[in-house]
């Protein structure tokens, strides 16, 4: 029988609450419990695929290929799990499905509204990931905060849920308690405002987590007990912390896992976090550090430095390193800043390795292209993620194969020397204008060719399956060229005959690939292809 935890946030956003699901979501099944999570998007959006990094993070791609919010990300990491399609809702996903239910006469001539339908449709897509993952506990992450408009329908599907079934739902509240400077005392306010909110909703949380930049003390505990109609020893804390993957930890030692059992009526588990114990035991106590450059384009917003857009490219560092119990120190730079001034190359030598992640447009792209030059020619490790591989292949033909004018059909589209360019029916979606949804995505069966370092890497396994995003290809006229001047195609789709992989010869790691490895990188199960970049810059 499936029990259901919705997790809301208070008034206030960004306050991590996808950590805490993914969190609570390791606990339990540290606790041999069935683990599966829900996330709830409240925007129109079908999925995440149209959207900008800069102003929305990373986009995050499963094995099927759907195009999603980075917190299913954090999800499959903490889990260790495949999550599917159906583990993402949108407001767009759910509005489409009943309007096209409505055109094919699903309703069989009523009249359809927004309540109870819409809520409705909510309910039966969180009953079948229940029913198809046979989970035990389903997290489900309402997007938002409490308050907004457009969450609201989320919230309600959650509160007939538990009407429907009292013993099996929970409720918990992520709720943020500031500690305003000039007053230097933690602040209750938002979370009874919050509660209000809720309770108004029909909901009262059954749990609150305090976010904070320091833990809740007994006078706050009892403060929002009086005040949110909850008992103390439900209201846990939730303090920042130097590594999101401590958080599991600290939830345990304020008996989390345990209190959720408890209300749900189930005998308490014991703790069974010891591998991720260890796992933040080496985060803090590795000294020997490792520097690692990234450089992208989708950094800056305003006066702020993000780091969101590239989220799963810098775990899967993070991850590799860890296994060999060394620091990463990951620094970031925006490639047009060598377009300008080449002579700023000459820093990357300060780097153990170089990576170039995945990226869409024009901009930047000659300055990546000078640092593929310069790691190809200065022996700097180099791993390419993506339009990381098309560049490099790019590189290649114009400086070693002399195809000076070699370029992608993206960034020039009369190119007259494309090696990276469309197939047949991209072009055909591009013409028609058909964005969303179109580009080659998710996992594609991929066969390594032996002897390569990638074979080796992927313990010398002949097919694998890697996650894609991107709309380009390595173009196929140009193979032999590239082969002949030393260029390696380390791995290749087999029904397509399409390009994955590249290496190049007499370099201590030049690894470019089409997919995105970074997407299926685990704390504590790193990337092959993370893990032998690392080795190498160490
Ligand atoms: N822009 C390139 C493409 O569409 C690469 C995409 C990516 O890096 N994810 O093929």
């Amino acid at each position: 029988m499936p029990r259901f935890i919705f997790i809301a946030g208070g008034v206030m956003s960004g306050v991590g609450k996808g950590i805490a699901t993914a969190s609570i979501g390791r606990i339990l099944k540290s606790k041999k419990f069935r683990i599966t999570a829900i996330k709830i998007d409240p925007y129109i959006n079908i999925d995440a695929g149209t959207m900008n990094p800069v102003e929305h993070g990373e986009v995050f791609v499963m094995d099927d290929g759907t195009e999603c919010d980075q917190d299913i990300g954090n999800y499959e990491r903490f889990l260790d799990e495949t999550l599917t399609s159906d583990n993402y809702i949108t407001t767009g996903r759910v509005y489409q499905a009943v309007i096209s239910r409505e055109r094919d006469l699903g309703y069989q001539g009523r009249c359809v509204e927004v309540v109870p339908d819409i809520p409705n449709e909510v309910i039966s897509r969180i009953k079948r990931v229940a029913k198809n993952t046979k989970a035990d506990f389903v997290l489900v992450e309402i997007g938002g905060t409490v308050g907004e408009y457009q969450n609201m329908l989320f919230l309600e599907a959650a509160r007939m849920m538990k009407l429907q079934n009292p013993q099996n739902t929970l409720f918990l509240l992520v709720s943020y308690f500031p500690v305003p400077k000039t007053v230097g005392e933690m602040k209750t306010k938002p979370t009874q405002t919050a509660v209000r909110i809720l309770n108004g909703a029909g909901i009262q949380p059954d749990i609150i987590l305090g976010r904070s930049v320091q833990p809740l003390d007994s006078p706050r505990k009892r403060k929002v007990s009086i005040f949110c109609n909850i008992k103390s020893e439900d209201v846990f804390s939730s303090p920042d912390v130097d590594s999101i993957y401590q958080v599991p930890i600290n939830y345990e030692n304020e008996g989390l896992g345990n209190r959720i059992l408890k209300k749900f009526g189930l005998r308490p588990v014991k703790q069974g976090l010891k591998d991720w114990k260890e796992l933040v035991r080496i985060i803090f106590n590795s000294n020997k550090e490792i520097k690692i450059g990234i450089i992208g384009k989708y950094f800056k917003t305003g006066k702020f430095t993000l780091m969101d857009s590239y989220i799963s490219v810098i775990e899967a560092i993070k991850h590799a390193c860890w296994h060999f119990k060394i620091k990463p120190n990951i620094q970031w730079f925006s490639s047009e800043k060598y377009e300008k001034f080449p002579e700023k190359l000459k820093e990357l030598k300060k780097f153990d390795g170089v990576i170039i992640p995945g990226g869409f447009g024009t901009r930047g792209t000659e300055g990546k292209i000078k640092v593929i030059e310069f790691c190809r020619n200065e022996k700097i490790p180099y791993l390419g993620l993506c339009l990381g591989m098309q560049l490099a292949v790019i590189e290649f033909a114009r400086n070693v194969c002399g195809i000076k004018k070699a370029s992608s059909t993206e960034f020039l589209s009369k190119c007259k020397f494309p090696v990276v360019d469309t197939m047949i029916d991209q072009k055909k979606l591009l013409k028609e204008e058909k964005y969303g949804g179109t580009m080659r995505l998710g996992a594609y069966k991929c066969e390594l060719k032996k002897g390569t370092k990638s074979f080796n890497a992927y313990g010398r396994k002949k097919y694998i399956f890697e996650r894609h995003r991107h709309r380009y290809e390595i173009n196929n006229t140009f193979r032999r060229k590239l082969e002949e001047k030393g260029m390696i195609m380390a791995g290749i789709n087999p029904k397509r005959d399409l390009v994955e992989i590249v290496e190049i010869k007499e370099h201590p790691y030049f690894i470019a690939t089409q997919f995105h490895p970074e997407y299926k990188s685990k704390p504590l199960n790193p990337h092959p292809l993370f893990r032998e970049f690392i080795k190498t810059c160490l």
